[in-house]
């Protein structure tokens, strides 16, 4: 496939975006290459600058969880749009789709919106300190919460031991409040609470990790977080900006049955504008201003476009009882044909999936957890990603991430991806 024009457009981009971007990732760096131009889509596929199609596996890294141009959400936003597009004023939609979010996830009484999952997750450790009186919180490394100070940190030297910025601009001073710990590892997390009793506010968690690919909880990692929590006065955060409305209707609070107190959201919920959301019981979301003393706000949160669009989203997902067993039909399906070939190549592999989410990860022993996801190799991985580019699929530009499948993915679709991957493997 031919890639001038995106070539040329990124050239471009270079000059006036750092990096040509306006996110990272987006840039290829861990594959190399430049990054593809996208002109439009519509439902599991792709149209570049340079004319090609891609059959698309990221999915605007999750929210187009029923394809891209999704009829109902593109008609909500017109119709809104007509009507004016922001006001800083409160609308009945917020209101609709804040009933609708609460009725459909277990456990919340409340939910505020705001602009990202970035701002969800800041916000939530915020209310979590205020309303515990505790600085300190846990994160596992791997599970990623959005870039705001308190969660760029990495392991210092010591399992048991403060983390480290991981980026110049994040202070020693919030560093220090930020401890990590091994995920699906309880023994690790009970260590770490011992060494900082009555200091914890809150233990933050993926609940189905789908940073460092898609690594799912070990049987009783969940529940071992949530008696740990209970027993020390520690809220439990499941930042759901990936899983919430993707894995179940409400999440994997739903899935695993056990409860968090607060839950994060994004992506999804959002339909494709900019939408993140945090939630929990009433108790908990009434310490936030205007009722309570914990600050947060934003000028366009509750935008009547992005909440037109997540509502319509949500709507129908609510509506389809069959939305989310179809998704995993589709992931097994393509996951066992993968698997297949991967074996019939030699490669080395591993594949998780849950629900909608899948990885293939390049090594041969179970990922659980950071340590063993970041043992992939990834010079097999550039050849597999530039591999199935060139056969005009797209999955993310790193080894790190979880392929997200989507409704309108049709089973021609997934075979043509399996015989790519056949073809691809061969060449490793
Ligand atoms: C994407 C993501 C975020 C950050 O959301 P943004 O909308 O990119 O700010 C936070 N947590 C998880 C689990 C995510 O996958």
């Amino acid at each position: 496939m031919l890639y001038q024009r995106s070539s040329q457009l990124f050239a471009e981009a270079e000059q006036v975006i750092p990096g040509g971007v306006n996110s990272p990732v987006r840039a290829f760096k861990a594959v190399g290459g430049t990054p593809i131009f996208v002109k439009s889509a519509k439902g599991a596929y792709l149209y570049d600058e340079d004319g090609n199609r891609l059959i698309d596996y990221i999915n605007s890294w999750g929210p187009m969880i029923l394809g891209h141009a999704y009829e109902p959400v593109v008609n909500a936003v017109i119709e809104k749009a007509k009507l004016g597009t922001s006001f800083g004023m409160p609308t009945e939609l917020e209101t609709q789709i804040a009933a609708l979010a609460v009725s459909m996830v277990p456990n919340i009484d409340k939910i505020r919106f705001v602009n990202s999952g970035t701002e969800a997750c800041m916000s939530a450790i915020r209310l979590a300190r205020g309303f515990t009186k505790r600085d300190k919180i846990i994160k596992f490394a791997g599970c990623y919460h959005g870039h705001s100070d308190s969660f760029l940190i990495q392991a210092g030297s010591g399992a048991i031991t403060f983390g480290s910025p991981n980026s110049p601009g994040v202070t020693a001073g919030t560093a220090k409040d930020t401890l990590l710990a091994n995920y699906n590892d309880i023994e690790n997390v009970k260590a770490v609470i011992e060494a900082n009793k009555d200091e914890i506010a809150a233990i933050i968690v993926e609940p189905v990790a789908g940073n460092m690919g898609c690594i799912p909880p070990v049987k009783g990692f969940l529940e071992g977080l949530r008696t740990l929590c209970t027993e020390n006065g520690i809220l439990l955060i499941f930042d759901e900006v990936m899983t919430g409305f993707r894995l179940a209707k409400g999440g994997v609070q739903e899935l695993s049955n056990v409860d968090a107190d607060i839950v994060c959201f994004g992506k999804v919920i959002g339909g494709g504008l900019p939408v993140g959301a945090f939630a929990a019981r009433a108790e908990i979301m009434n310490y936030l201003a205007p009722l309570g003393p914990v600050y947060q706000a934003g000028t366009l949160s509750g935008n009547p476009l992005a909440m037109a669009a997540g509502l319509a989203m949500l709507q129908a997902l609510n509506n389809d009882a069959a939305i989310f067993q179809r998704l995993a039909d589709k992931t097994a399906y393509l996951a066992s044909g993968i698997d297949k070939v991967l074996k019939a190549n030699n490669v080395a592999f591993t594949i998780n999936t849950i629900g909608s989410m899948i990885s293939v990860h390049f090594d041969a022993n179970p990922v659980v957890d950071f340590k063993t996801a970041a043992k992939g190799d990834n010079e097999t991985f550039k050849k597999f990603f530039h591999g199935l580019l060139q056969e005009g699929i797209y999955i993310a530009p790193s080894a790190y991430e979880t392929w997200f499948i989507t409704d309108a993915l049709t089973y021609e679709d997934l075979d043509f991806t399996i015989n790519a991957i056949d073809k691809v493997s061969k060449s490793f």
